[in-house]
């Protein structure tokens, strides 16, 4: 049966409204406030199909007539994601379905005039999208209505992944992977990872005895290793978060590694995907290949925004982005690329500006803040980027590009005085620095095209201030893993000082 599907039986030998009405009473929790109550009439062979619900659940009692009802799992995170069943049912069965939301469902009636009580738990509001029809023939639902009626289940098998996660031991990396494995246990996950300074297995601790886990150590601008890994391990699909990826050290340190790996390493992973019948391949790229925007206006990268990189890290990332478009273009490879906004959240190394302020201050220093502090970033939490990166591995389309962002725009000092506030410390911490060369005044995200998609994140802007305190906690009571990445990596954490 579709998860969390309910069918219950109904006792009562009463009128059909009575016997809703004592099931609500008695009944399910999703009910105790009833939005909406519509009745139904189908003639003998009319379909209603599908509907789907962003965040309504639904009740279905059938009173006269015999149906199929049909429902199909639309929900990735579910056990019976992408099944169809079917209900078949008359008015003698007294039977009540209560469908989740995101799940499709439709009707035909069978023999007799159908009429149905359907009961909504929040009122619809089409133009929000929470309600969306889906065609009785959409082929991704692949359902054939003139199925003979003896049949009760369809199975589906469910789709075997297998997903590559290059640089999975690095921060979004390694918070992908919990999400995945969390909400995906049939996946098998394989962390192909250079480890470079940046590289952390602590972050994988609570996963790595897992079945379905496997760590390999290896560098993707090395074909036959990356290649032999897909071979061996059946790679479905691929995500790549291995890159270079701290500014300042593509300032001060010089570049040659971020150009092989955020530029070579990527074509790479495409020619791997293209030589191996990947089925999709998900490039994570940065927001910073668009340049910078102005303080004064309010405009927004969106997806056909010039790439004007202005620092070597981001000119490295864009030089592998628009080889991800030529092999599409060229080669057809399966492949969608991601432009997503600072982030923030737990096993960050702290070189980068969030956890770098904290480290400051549990070390009884000062933060630096650079040049005026006015620069502007759209920040992020991990947690919503691992959620539109599932999505884009599932439903973004070959060729395409998306950027991710929840509109959240701060200036760096204000960054740093939340900071400061939720450690309860006062802004005699701050200190102005000299700014680094080339350093971006402004970015922001429009990220409407995902949102189509049905991404929908958790940290919004006026959440916030939460999610930054989650992450200052998860700092403070994580203190074994910053006492290991203290000492292990000492020597890697002042190499560039501001
Ligand atoms: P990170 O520096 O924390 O981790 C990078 C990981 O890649 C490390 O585990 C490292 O060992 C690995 N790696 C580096 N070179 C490799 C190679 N040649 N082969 C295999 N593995 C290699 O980076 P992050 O902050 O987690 O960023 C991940 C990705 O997301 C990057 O591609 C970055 O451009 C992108 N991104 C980051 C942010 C952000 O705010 N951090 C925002 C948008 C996009």
């Amino acid at each position: 049966m579709i998860q969390d599907v309910l069918i219950k039986k109904i006792i009562q030998n009463n009128t059909s409204k009575h016997k809703i009405a004592e099931v609500n009473k008695y009944g399910d929790p999703f009910f105790k406030a009833i939005r909406q109550t519509d009745f139904l009439e189908l003639e003998k062979d009319e379909i209603k199909a599908f509907l789907w619900h962003r965040k309504t659940w639904t009740q279905v009692f059938l009173i006269s007539g015999e149906m199929q009802l049909v429902l199909h799992d639309t929900r990735p995170e579910s056990l019976t994601y992408e099944k169809t069943e079917i209900i078949y049912g008359n008015e003698s069965d007294n039977k009540l379905v209560i469908i989740p939301p995101k799940v499709a469902y439709g009707f035909k009636s069978i023999d007799d005039k159908l009429k149905l009580i359907i009961q909504y738990s929040e009122s619809r509001d089409p133009e929000n999208l929470d309600e969306i029809e889906i065609p009785e023939n959409d082929p991704s639902i692949n359902f054939n209505w003139n199925l003979n009626k003896d049949i009760f289940n369809v199975n589906i098998e469910r789709e075997k992944i297998n997903l590559l996660v290059c640089g999975g031991a690095g921060f979004i990396g390694s918070n992908f992977i919990h999400y995945m494995m969390n909400k995906y246990p049939h996946y098998k996950i394989i962390n192909y990872d250079k480890l470079t300074y940046a590289g952390n297995l602590d972050n994988l601790r609570d996963v790595e005895n897992k079945d379905n886990y496997v760590f390999v150590n290896g560098d993707i601008c090395d074909y036959s290793r990356l290649e032999g890994v897909i071979k061996d391990e059946e790679i479905t699909h691929v995500i790549n978060f291995a890159a270079e990826t701290h500014v300042d050290r593509s300032i001060y340190g010089g570049c040659v590694d971020f150009v092989l790996t955020n530029s070579l390493g990527v074509q790479m992973i495409l020619d791997a995907v293209k030589n191996n019948g990947i089925k999709k391949y998900v490039q994570v790229s940065t927001d910073e290949v668009f340049g910078s925007l102005k303080l004064t206006d309010d405009s927004k990268f969106d997806e056909n925004w010039p790439i004007m990189p202005n620092m070597p890290y981001a000119a490295a990332k864009a030089g592998g982005d628009l080889m991800c478009n030529a092999y599409y273009v060229t080669h057809k490879v399966p492949v969608v690329v991601t432009h997503c906004s600072n982030n923030y959240g737990p096993y960050q190394f702290p070189e980068k500006l969030i956890p770098f302020f904290i480290f400051k201050i549990l070390a009884g220093e000062k933060v630096p803040v650079y040049g005026d502090g006015l620069n502007v970033r759209d920040w992020i939490h991990t947690e919503d980027h691992a959620k539109a990166l599932d999505l884009l591995l599932h439903k973004g389309e070959d060729g395409e590009v998306y950027n991710i962002g929840v509109d959240n725009e701060r200036s760096n000092i204000d960054i740093t005085r939340m900071v400061l506030k939720l450690m309860g410390k006062s802004e005699d911490m701050m200190e102005f620095v000299k700014d680094r060369p080339g350093h971006d005044r402004r970015y922001a995200i429009d990220s409407s095209k995902i949102r189509k998609l049905g991404w929908d994140p958790k940290y919004t802007k006026e959440n916030f201030e939460k999610g930054l305190k989650e992450t200052i906690d998860w700092y403070l009571n994580n203190k074994d893993w910053v006492i290991d990445i203290q000492n292990k990596k000492s020597g890697e954490m002042n190499v560039f000082k501001r």
